[in-house]
């Protein structure tokens, strides 16, 4: 007899379930789920049987419970095929917060290992974290080979807090991590990596080893605090969502977690930076559910990418809490690896459907399993964590090259030098811009076309030229007159100079000043160069989506 003493525990859950089936499936008017999501179990959308959707795996809890029936490879299959990814529970209004069905699944699992129904693979991983440190049978040895210079960070002082790197970012998806210390460093954070990290033990936890997950979270809670440093922030929302949620009842310290994400979004606030995308991309967002629904974090990446200039953030009709998991989740992916690939097939095709070019996550686990499930015929379209989209596209500080041999007069020498101490105005040019500015005494002058002084500025990979002289071919020409250039070159701030760029261009004065331009190539091309933005925030063009 197989005693379900867990399971037990939450008898009154499962008689709760009305089985009303909007947890499978809640597509019609007659729905009575929160909101009109069709489909929100990513299993059963793929295997078709509503065995696998919340009301078919509580009908089956119920009939165990009641009938004690025989467990069999199938069975134990059918176990183990639920992502725990919680969609069902946002679904159901049984009670309030829906019936927790992981928390079902949770509790048949540990009944499931308390009573030696153990799989062999499960076994080999159990095995693996405890000699090993890692689920994935790798060297501990080599946790850190592929970081430069990792000792530095091993025996950092000046730490501020400590980057949790985890293993799967160790040993399969390295670039989440090595672009995460690429940002880290060019903020000029101090953070500290733990020489020997241990394995957050979430594996287990799925898997039904309470008692040994129980273990490795008091160790490793011990093992941070002994680091004396408070923050520890996680790029893995796995192994954030385990210490952060799943340590709780088991922690003491005073250790606060952060998902990177997180951790960004404030240092931003109080530090601003400005991020770009080379060529325009439409992005959107794919919330892990170790994030999203088990840790309530949804707006803090959104925050993050709504920061990238030059890119287009849409929702898809699946987010949030209503998000569908991409089908790593609850070991998974480890246990019935292709069914995990077919759920993320879904999921990206809920991306390409909206034609999205670049489908950024913030979990390893996420970022591998959509990869994996890229169609065929997708070859345009990208997943990326976001750490790695921050990295690529954050702006790295322009420089500036003034040239003053053959200028005219002290005006425009000003003018000039005033571009080159606050060359962030063109960053949001393509390299290679180059654009003329003419410098009039009167208006009269420039109907006459009798310019005072010129000079032209190149938009290079690192920064910007300022050259005497107009372009051979620019791409447009500004003429100013120098009652506007002595009020502009005493602003402090790209935002201040462009409003007040916009003010002398959109109520032009004879006394107070006025700007002009003449476009040498077509408006879209010149958006596409990056001239939009400023026109934008100046005022001169009222919405670049628009102006296309
Ligand atoms: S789990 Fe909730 S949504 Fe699903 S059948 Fe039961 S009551 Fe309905
Ligand atoms: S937790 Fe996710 S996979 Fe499991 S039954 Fe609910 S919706 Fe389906």
């Amino acid at each position: 007899m197989v005693k379900y003493s867990e399971l037990e525990k939450h008898t009154d859950l499962i008689q709760i379930c009305a089985k009303c089936g909007d947890c499978g499936s809640s597509g019609t008017q007659l729905t009575t789920a929160k909101r009109h999501v069709s489909e929100p179990c990513p299993v059963k959308n793929v295997l078709g049987f509503e065995a696998y959707d919340a009301r078919g795996r509580i009908l089956i809890m119920k009939r165990i419970l009641e009938n004690n029936f025989k467990i069999d490879k199938k069975f134990l299959d059918w176990a183990y095929t639920c992502t725990e990814c919680g969609s069902c529970r946002e679904t159901c209004l049984a009670i309030e917060g829906g019936i927790d069905t992981p928390l079902l699944v949770d509790a048949l699992r540990e009944d499931l290992v308390n009573n030696n129904y153990r799989l062999e693979k499960h076994e080999q991983i159990l095995e693996s974290i405890f000699e090993k440190n890692n689920p994935y049978n790798e060297p501990s040895e080599e946790r850190f080979g592929f970081i430069e210079n990792v000792e530095k960070y091993y025996q950092n002082e000046n730490a501020e807090c400590i980057l949790y790197i985890g293993c799967t970012e160790s040993y399969r998806q390295q670039n989440i991590a090595l672009a995460t210390i690429e940002l880290l460093n060019h903020l000029e954070i101090e953070f500290l990596i733990v020489k020997d990290e241990p394995c957050c033990g979430s594996i287990l936890k799925r898997y039904g080893y309470k008692n040994e997950f129980r273990s490795i979270a008091e160790s490793n809670l011990k093992q941070l605090e002994e680091k004396n440093i408070k923050k520890v922030i996680f790029p893995c929302a796995g192994c954030y969502r385990t210490y952060k949620i799943d340590y709780e009842q088991y922690n003491n310290t005073d250790l606060e977690f952060y998902h990177l994400t997180e951790f960004l979004e404030d240092f931003f606030k109080e530090n601003p930076y400005g991020f770009k995308s080379q060529t325009h991309k439409k992005i959107s967002y794919h919330d892990p559910c170790h994030l999203g629904r088990h840790a309530g974090v949804y707006e803090a990446p959104r925050n993050l990418l709504r920061l990238i200039e030059n890119t287009t953030f849409i929702e898809l009709d699946a987010s949030r809490n209503f998000s569908h998991c991409c089908g790593a989740g609850g070991g998974v992916k480890s246990s019935n690896p292709e069914l995990a690939i077919d759920m993320a097939e879904r999921r990206n095709y809920e991306a390409l459907d909206k034609s999205v070019s670049i489908f950024v996550t913030a979990c390893p686990f996420c970022e591998r399993n959509l990869k994996d499930g890229i169609p065929e015929d997708a070859k345009e379209f990208k997943i990326v964590d976001i750490a790695e989209i921050l990295s690529e596209t954050i702006q790295k500080e322009l420089s500036s090259e003034v040239q003053s041999f053959g200028v005219k007069s002290k005006i425009c020498q000003q003018y000039m030098d005033y571009l080159g101490q606050y060359p962030e105005i063109f960053s949001d040019l393509v390299s290679g811009s180059d654009m003329d500015f003419a410098i009039y005494e009167s208006f009269d002058d420039f109907e006459e076309e009798k310019i005072m002084d010129a000079f032209h500025v190149i938009r290079k990979n690192e920064g910007i030229e300022i050259i005497p002289g107009k372009a051979d071919e620019a791409d447009l020409e500004l003429a100013l007159s120098k009652e506007a250039i002595e009020k502009l070159i005493k602003t402090k701030t790209k935002s201040d100079y462009a409003t007040l760029f916009g003010n002398f261009y959109n109520e032009p004065s004879f006394t107070e000043g006025w700007i002009d331009f003449l476009l040498h190539k077509r408006t879209k091309t010149l958006i596409d160069m990056g001239y939009g933005k400023f026109a934008e925030t100046a005022g001169i063009l009222e919405d670049e989506e628009d102006a296309l």
